[in-house]
């Protein structure tokens, strides 16, 4: 996850006190026997809790049949997109039978500002006569260009020419952290295109609290997709999450993080870029205190602390133990505690001695 996502995840619980109504912008054909279906079903998803991600009827048989989630906007924002803001759909519109609902979610503050969540899309076709939700992604992706290349599906907009070299390079990078943390490698779609927000739109995005800034390299994993964007075919950071994580789910944040940075690199940067600024800062910071690390966010856009400083502990437990030793560290519990745990039991490092520990190890970059 990188930091741009981060971001999002400052967006609040506390709205759930909205409950998650409808309410409709002028629609053309509303009156229309198909609209008035399309509207139906949307209406019905939005009622059957979709935070919890249970088994939808109201989506196609192909995604309920591929995937655990079936909205794949939901994991989009933190703890999900249906935390409760109001749901105003802006229009619905179709071509061929394919109906296309666009929505915003947002509220007005106290002062009468609003605030959008996001704008988002979803597709509604008929299925056996009844009408089904799909995920843009499903409808966007037609428009892209595919590649196969060993076992990733590579999806990409018609501009790009397909680097066959760093493909193979990536695949080359899925054997090898899957051979060394004993995972059997599971084939996946990776989405990428030169900027950020063009995934975003083809994922079925129009807008995002966040949404903005110079474009970087930036990148997510979910249930057997990669989205990245600024790194073409070779961001293996993201590669590790879809093909790792999973496997491991005992693990704390900071070791997923710090696998990833260690293996993967962040931001297109490998570690030791990561370790340098980090060294730099915390020189410029004498009073940030390290033993208390967990409670560290971001550096800046660019880094953050559990990608430097996440990366360097697991670099030290594989200089100390190999790969073993990352696969204990990689189940060694998901609470704060568990991690400086793991870290005293691997590296003999108290807690209390972080700090020192840490900012002496930095010096070597
Ligand atoms: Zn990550």
């Amino acid at each position: 996850m990188t930091t741009k996502f981060l971001q999002i995840l400052i967006v609040f619980y506390s709205l759930s006190c909205f409950g998650q109504q409808i309410t409709y912008k002028h629609i053309v054909d509303s009156s229309a026997v198909e609209t008035n279906e399309v509207m139906h079903v949307f209406e019905s998803y939005i009622a059957s809790n979709p935070q919890e991600k249970n088994y939808s009827e109201y989506w196609n048989k192909e995604v309920q049949t591929n995937y655990v989630d079936v909205d794949f906007l939901a994991s989009e924002f933190q703890p999900s997109l249906y935390m409760g803001y109001p749901i105003h759909v802006l229009s619905i519109s179709s071509m061929n039978g394919l109906y296309q609902i666009k929505a915003q979610f947002s509220f007005c503050k106290a002062d009468g500002t609003p605030f959008v969540l996001a704008i988002v899309n979803y597709f509604a076709k008929k299925e056996n006569g009844e009408f089904k939700l799909y995920n843009a992604l499903h409808v966007n992706k037609q428009h892209w260009k595919c590649k196969t290349n060993g076992m990733i599906n590579f999806y990409f907009p018609g501009y790009h020419d397909f680097d066959f070299k760093k493909a193979e390079k990536l695949n080359a990078f899925v054997q090898r952290i899957c051979k060394n943390l004993e995972v059997n490698p599971t084939p996946f779609d990776y989405y990428f295109a030169d900027h950020f927000d063009e995934v975003q739109k083809l994922k079925g995005i129009d807008y995002y609290v966040g949404m903005g800034g110079e474009s970087m390299p930036s990148g997510k994993a979910s249930e057997g997709k990669v989205y990245c964007s600024g790194l073409g075919e070779y961001y293996p950071h993201e590669v590790f999450h879809v093909q790792i994580d999973e496997h491991y789910p005992n693990k704390h944040f900071w070791v997923s993080e710090g696998m990833a940075t260690f293996l993967g690199g962040s931001r297109g940067k490998d570690l030791e870029w990561h370790l340098i600024k980090t060294n730099a800062y915390l020189k410029r910071n004498p009073a940030i205190n390290l033993n208390n690390l967990l409670e560290l966010d971001n550096l800046d856009n660019a880094t953050a602390y559990h990608y430097a400083l996440g990366g360097l502990l697991v670099k030290k437990v594989y200089e100390k133990g190999g790969w073993e030793a990352l696969k204990k560290f990689m189940r060694s519990g998901t609470a704060d505690s568990d991690y400086y745990k793991a870290i005293e039991e691997q590296l003999g490092i108290k807690q209390t001695a972080l700090n020192a520990y840490l900012r002496n190890e930095l010096e070597a970059y």
